[in-house]
């Protein structure tokens, strides 16, 4: 079995072909992608793994129905053939998912035409479940009257019902071991991969690219490494390091606030709902039935002056006035928020809030900047591997990956990816025997990494206040940095 072992100290006397700065998903897919043709890689990340945007999305899968009402079929076939492969390679953390839309004869939404669609979707789509295990293949969609609608879900709106149209998606509840299990791979096939490493400038020579110089966050060390080439993909950050190490390239990422907020209360549905609030310019919403409970998403909006990737009150309140319009048999108030769950979105124009349709693959050296450094910028945890592996075939200019197989799983999924309500048997201690193991074997620095981003212990604030303590006892710490360490974890509470 590999380990994610951290030793940057050493790893600087290693000479590398790419060095990929940032261990969001994009990250460490590029980091498999090269480690497949052959390559000396090394990804340095300067959190923990997975930390940032990555962590913060709404764990679906898509395939490209949505692409289809805009009739971007190039976008449509990628992001099937993007589900596709989520599904083949990691069938147990990707399941697909049944959604469903009432339709109140407005528009577009009508019956009849989304049938059409519907159809469309099936047909253009007919090799989304070509190597697909069974039990993870996407059916076809159909429509569903108004009679039955109400009994798929019991609270929709009756008045002017007409239907619904219900479709397959697939969705990631745990995403995070998506990137966890993507770096053993990867280290499998010889690569390096070391968090809480922030990069802090490039080295040249020659205005070609000679390595980077970078600090450990842990001991405060200056490092340095050597390497061929360098791959900026640090997500909403990758602007302004494009503008450090070269020059402003506008389109790596023009930023806006989204988020998805996840109620403490039964989702409304066994399916995942696509509702739309009667009211104008309203925004169509997700709700997602995450492990039995409501993840609403995704909200949107312009960013703020500090370009927090975190939503204000007002954007928080309009959102759930914007679900109590659709929902008529929950009531939702802030005080039944778990977890605000935010990030940035790369939009066309700045202060906009038109999402980025396409991924940026930019060679600085090819436009005047250094040679050998490239950027770049992902739009969908669906499409990360399909974007890596098309940077990776542009930057060596090959596509021969070898062997795609998958590795076994470094963890046992029931024990690290449990549901909502799950909570210890006082008589079984293998759970803490399994997260002992991802301690040792996982590069976990800290008890929010093993709480939130090795396991989903942390889904649930309540299980995390009650096993925070008791968990912070399978690490080798003395007491000031167990109680340190405890309350950073109450901070995120
Ligand atoms: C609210 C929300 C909902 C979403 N829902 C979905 C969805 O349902 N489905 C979907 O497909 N997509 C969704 N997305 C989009 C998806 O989450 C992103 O496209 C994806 O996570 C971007 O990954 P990334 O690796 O580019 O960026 P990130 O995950 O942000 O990774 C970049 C990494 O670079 C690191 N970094 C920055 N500077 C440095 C440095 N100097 N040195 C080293 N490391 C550095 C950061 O710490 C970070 O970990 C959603 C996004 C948001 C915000």
């Amino acid at each position: 079995m590999t380990q994610l072992l951290r030793n940057p100290k050493q790893a600087q006397q290693e000479h590398y072909d790419i060095i990929i700065v940032g261990g969001g998903i994009y990250g460490v897919m590029l980091l498999l992608e090269a480690s497949m043709r052959d390559q000396k890689v090394l990804l340095l990340e300067k959190q923990d793994f997975g930390g940032e945007t990555s962590y913060n999305s709404l764990r679906i899968i898509h395939g490209g129905l949505r692409y289809l009402q805009t009739m971007d079929i190039a976008r449509f076939y990628e992001s099937v053939a993007a589900r596709r492969w989520f599904l083949q390679t990691f069938p147990e953390f990707v399941k697909p998912m049944s959604c469903l839309m009432p339709l109140y004869n407005k528009g577009a939404k009508r019956p009849p035409i989304l049938k059409v669609a519907l159809t469309l979707n099936d047909a253009l789509s007919a090799f989304r479940n070509n190597g697909v295990a069974t039990d993870r293949r996407i059916p076809n969609g159909k429509i569903l009257g108004a009679d039955e609608t109400a009994e798929h879900f019991p609270g929709v709106i009756t008045k002017n019902l007409s239907g619904s149209a219900l479709w397959h998606d697939a969705h990631a509840p745990d995403t995070q071991r998506i990137i966890i299990e993507t770096l053993h791979w990867a280290i499998g096939l010889g690569a390096r991969a070391f968090n809480y490493v922030a990069v802090s400038d490039l080295i040249t020579s020659k205005h070609s690219v000679a390595g980077v110089q970078a600090i450990d966050e842990e001991t405060g060390e200056k490092l340095e490494f050597q390497c061929k080439k360098v791959i900026n993909v640090t997500g909403p950050s990758c602007r302004k390091i494009s503008r450090q190490w070269d020059r402003d390239i506008p389109e790596l990422f023009k930023s806006s606030v989204a988020w998805n907020v996840l109620f403490d209360c039964p989702a409304p549905s066994r399916h995942a709902l696509a509702l739309t609030p009667d009211r104008k310019n309203a925004h169509t919403y997700f709700l997602h039935p995450w492990k039995g409970r409501l993840l609403a998403g995704t909200g949107h909006a312009p960013a703020n002056a500090q370009n927090a990737a975190c939503p204000d009150k007002t954007s928080i309140d309009q959102f759930i006035d914007d679900l109590g319009m659709v929902l008529t048999d929950v009531e939702l108030s802030r005080e039944n928020i778990e977890r605000i769950y935010a990030g940035n979105l790369s939009v066309t124009e700045e202060g906009g809030t038109e999402l980025t349709k396409r991924a940026v693959i930019h060679d600085h050296g090819g436009n005047g900047g250094p040679r050998n450094l490239y950027s770049v910028s992902g739009i969908k945890f669906t499409t990360s591997h399909k974007e890596a592996k098309r940077a990776i075939d542009s930057i060596l200019g090959t596509s021969n990956t070898g062997s795609l197989k998958r590795p076994e799983l470094s963890s046992l999924p029931d024990l690290v990816c449990m549901g909502y309500d799950w909570m210890p048997d006082e008589n079984d201690s293998s759970w803490k025997d399994e997260l002992t193991r991802i301690i040792e074997s996982e590069s976990v620095l800290h008890l929010d990494d093993l709480i939130y981003r090795r396991t989903s212990i942390g889904d649930n604030r309540m299980r995390t206040q009650k096993l925070a303590a008791e968990i912070s006892g399978l690490f080798a710490w003395n007491e000031s940095r167990r109680l340190s360490e405890i309350a950073s974890i109450e901070r995120l509470i």
